[in-house]
């Protein structure tokens, strides 16, 4: 017979931490990686009687309930070689129930993880025939009501045979195409994706000595698209340095650019403490024209390290995969990253001036005539991430869309004019990133901010009415889009019919006509 709920809750809230305290072996055997499936095996250590294993359900940077739980497969549980029987929970999809029998204390589970849909919420596959991204939350369960920071994790990967990879992680031992890496905490592995690939290159970023290092990991369909031109190079060492400027201090020991080039897998940007892992076209790094569409993907992922990891909205700093997430204030942890990603995509060279302008023009554009502006605010397209995220174009001017990620950009650009004119210049969003998001550099940690702390520190560089006019871009509902910031630094939108190159480019490649009439800014 199985406990109630509550006995069961209680014997959990016991046995947690000491299950916790010991460490899960988990090894992934990756080499039936192109036919889309990982094959893990996991150690967790049990006590006799009842247990609870829950496979991630929330995913960071996903910022919803998007664990693969339907991809999980091949559940097999076994202790001292004989087979023990598991059953899902009646009610939550993501919780597996284990009678573990007298004299047990290592539970042995194999599963698989099908991948032909990716874990880091970028829709295609996770991997091809030549590259693959392993996202650890695709192939872990681990004991219920446990923090994740608590868990620790000892894992290892087996390679498909000739293979790189790329991660944050710290290998300690390699043995041909096998992989051992340090034990972490299951919130550093979630936090540490792997990729690998057939045609792969390492390049470092940082200048000999400095620290923390930089290095850019790329895996890709073919050696020749790894060919980065200097320009690229020398403007992504320039990212690097630009965010140190703009932020003061460094919250990780090291950082890996986890780059994919693929056709063939799900295209996403997923942030990480320590590591971003991007996925961008085939040939974005030797056709110019494609790079420039993708300028700003590994900018905006990076400054996330800043804002998103360490500075996190309190409903988004979970304690662990179960626990269900807040979105209301995505509009600074995503709009605040569109802002400072697309400048500094601007600031280090791989957007020029221009492209930066003709971008903000459409998003200004964009978002200016969505219907929907006169029914939903923009806080409620933040709360709702769960349900829009993976939405199709159909009707997306009235429903809106995840307008917190555009809307923000233009919020921010205003609240940067605002702090730019009560100071007389002397002021600006340079200093609210730097006592926002500076401060000790080191390691990873989360500090969670609320509203009024935004609120705050933007009152500490230049007193202003903040909270009115946040609650009323934010919260209110209004016909047009902010267009202050845009105003207020001196440029216009207009319209014109010869569409520029940056759009030009966007439409040949999605094939679809974004908008009818191009827009711009123009300098008034
Ligand atoms: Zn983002």
């Amino acid at each position: 017979m199985r406990p109630s709920r509550h006995l069961y809750a209680c014997i959990q809230l016991f046995l947690a931490p000491l299950l916790a305290a010991q460490t899960i072996r988990l090894h992934v055997d990756l080499t039936d990686a192109p036919r889309n499936i990982y094959h893990a095996h996991l150690e967790i250590p049990v006590h006799e009687g009842e247990q609870a294993l829950v496979f991630p359900k929330w995913i960071p940077g996903n910022h919803r309930p998007s664990g693969p739980i339907g991809a999980l497969t091949g559940i097999r549980v076994e202790a001292a070689g004989r087979t023990i029987p598991w059953r899902r929970d009646d009610l939550d999809m993501y919780e597996f129930h284990v009678n573990v029998p007298a004299h047990v204390n290592l539970l042995d589970i194999s599963l698989d993880a099908i991948t032909t849909h990716d874990s880091a919420g970028g829709g295609g596959p996770a991997a091809s025939a030549n590259v693959l991204d392993l996202n650890w939350n695709a192939v872990v369960l681990y004991p219920a009501g446990t923090l994740s920071a608590d868990v620790t994790f000892a894992p290892s990967v087996t390679l498909p045979s000739g293979w790189h990879f790329g991660t944050a992680l710290e290998p300690t031992k390699t043995n041909g195409d096998e992989v051992e890496f340090s034990p972490v905490s299951l919130t550093t592995l979630i936090d540490s994706p792997l990729i690998a690939g057939s045609h792969f290159r390492k390049i470092e970023l940082s200048k000999p000595g400095e620290s923390p290092t930089h290095v850019m990991d790329l895996a890709a369909e073919s050696d020749l698209d790894l060919a980065m031109s200097p320009k690229d190079l020398a403007a992504y060492q320039k990212l690097v340095a630009e965010t140190g400027a703009l932020f003061g201090a460094r919250h990780y020991r090291h950082y890996d650019f986890l780059l994919t080039l693929s056709d063939q897998v799900g295209g996403h940007g997923l942030e990480h403490h320590e590591s971003n892992d991007s996925v961008e076209g085939e040939r974005s790094l030797v056709d110019p024209e494609l790079g420039m569409l993708y300028g700003a993907l590994v900018p905006h992922e990076f400054v996330h390290s800043w804002n998103g990891k360490y500075r996190r909205p309190a409903g988004l700093a979970t304690p662990n995969y179960q626990e269900p997430m807040v979105g209301d204030l995505l509009w600074v942890y995503e709009g605040l990253t569109e802002y400072l990603g697309n400048l500094l995509a601007e600031r280090s060279g791989l957007w020029t001036e221009e492209q930066y302008h003709e971008a903000l023009a459409g998003t200004a554009a964009a978002l200016d005539h969505r219907t929907g502006r006169t029914w939903r605010p923009l806080v409620d397209t933040a709360r709702s991430v769960q349900t829009l995220r993976m939405m199709g174009p159909q009707w997306s001017s009235w429903r809106r869309s995840l307008d917190y990620y555009p809307e923000g950009e233009l919020i921010w650009l205003e609240v940067d004019s605002i702090l730019r004119q009560q100071t007389h210049g002397q002021k600006s969003m340079n200093d609210f990133c730097r006592q926002f998001h500076g401060g000790q550099s080191g390691p990873p940690k989360v500090i969670p901010y609320k509203f009024d702390d935004v609120v705050k520190t933007l009152n500490d560089i230049a007193p202003y009415d903040w909270a009115q006019l946040l609650h009323e871009r934010v919260d209110a509902t209004s016909t047009h889009a902010p267009l202050g910031g845009i105003e207020r630094g001196g440029w216009k939108l207009v319209y014109t019919d010869k569409p520029k190159r940056l759009h030009r480019r966007r439409r040949k490649t999605i094939q679809v006509l974004r908008f009818l009439v191009l827009p711009r800014i123009r300098r008034r």
